[in-house]
């Protein structure tokens, strides 16, 4: 049996036409699931018994098991187990402008970024469309407040499980379900070629950040083994002729790690690199992980990073942290359960 939430309103309605039905029940459907929030397809009380049936035959509506949660001020971290047993995190983040939640989309992952705890599992699998799905709804739920804004910033690589993001991203900005913007929603890759230029033409305005962390080849090689397969030009020509196709400005994420990419060479040196392209930098200050050679740059040096950025009219922020308390932060979500 599938679960209904891997499926967009589109697949429903081509679903209610195969089995001989009308398909305006898909949209009364996604009211029940995405609005309603019902758990059980028999409480879909405008759609008839026969035809509910049938759909209870074909369709399950099971949910992640919610194992905890952890509070922090303004964060809060899940702990979702799935199906097979595996676990994965999920984090909501209140903000000023609304809520949002940074999803996983795979239980571990094998891009071996050297300052991110996630990677210390390998991939066990990709995450399917309907657990990335309820990790939002579930939390929204949870919440009792509407999520506004949507990151595939959690664990793993989205771009190496590009299909089912693609139809998260679809089934999220559903104007008759959960109906986020697509403008609030972003995917962030430690930057896969090929699959930058397939999203290119993905044909909803979601955002793309990538996780660069150096200005060279030759640091960020030694820190994200993916340089090594897609080097900076490569990278850089993509971004390009990505920019060119959708006119999308692009984030970068920069995580300072002392005495790695820090000094204020590398700063100039990321200025020129990303010089002339609609972008912008986001700053990470470095969150502990059980990598114990690497340190978090001071708050001197960050600002003095900062500010070479500015002077080259980079447009560049500093992100709001969250979660350290209760390594909810970035780089430090985890498919495990147990401590490591
Ligand atoms: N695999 C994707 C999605 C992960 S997003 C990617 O690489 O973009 C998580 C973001 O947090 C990435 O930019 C990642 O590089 C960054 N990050 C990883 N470890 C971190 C750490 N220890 N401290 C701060 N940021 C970290």
């Amino acid at each position: 049996m599938k679960n209904i939430y891997g499926f967009s309103l589109k697949d429903l309605e081509n679903y209610f036409i195969e089995i001989g039905s009308k398909k305006f029940h898909a949209k009364q459907l996604y009211d029940w699931l995405y609005i309603k929030k019902i758990e059980h397809l028999k409480e879909a009380s405008n759609i008839s018994k026969p035809l509910l049936s049938k759909i209870e035959n074909d369709f399950t509506t099971k949910r992640l098991k919610i194992v905890e949660v952890q509070k922090e001020e303004d964060v809060r971290k899940y702990l979702f187990e799935l199906e097979d047993g595996e676990h994965i995190e999920a984090v909501l983040m209140i903000h000023d402008f609304g809520h949002s939640v940074c999803v996983s989309s795979q239980v571990g992952c094998n891009m071996g970024c050297r300052f991110c705890e996630s990677g210390r599992r390998k991939k066990v699998r990709n995450l399917e469309t309907y657990e990335m799905v309820l990790q939002v709804l579930m939390i929204e739920k949870d919440l009792k407040e509407r999520v506004s804004h949507v990151v595939v910033m959690g664990i793993g690589e989205p771009f190496d499980n590009y299909d089912n993001v693609m139809k998260f991203f679809t089934i999220l900005n559903e104007p008759f379900g959960l109906a986020i913007g697509a403008r609030h929603l972003t995917v962030s890759t430690c930057g896969i070629v090929p699959k930058i230029k397939e999203f290119s033409n993905f044909p909803l305005q979601v955002n793309l950040a990538v996780s660069l962390h150096a200005p060279n080849n030759e640091i960020r090689n030694k820190i994200m083994p993916i340089n090594k397969v897609y080097p900076i030009e490569i990278l850089f020509r993509a971004l390009k002729e990505y920019y060119k196709k959708t006119n999308r400005r692009l984030t970068f994420e920069y995580v300072l790690l002392e005495g790695i990419n820090d000094s204020t060479e590398c700063a100039e040196e990321l200025a020129k690199l990303v010089k002339g392209l609609n972008c912008y930098i986001n700053i990470i200050p470095y969150n502990e992980t059980n990598n114990l050679n690497l340190k978090r740059t001071n708050v001197v040096q960050i600002m003095r990073f900062y500010d070479i950025l500015k002077k080259n009219n980079i447009t560049v922020t500093i992100r709001k942290e969250f979660g350290r308390k209760i390594s909810a932060a970035c780089g430090q979500l985890r498919s495990k359960k147990e401590e490591l």
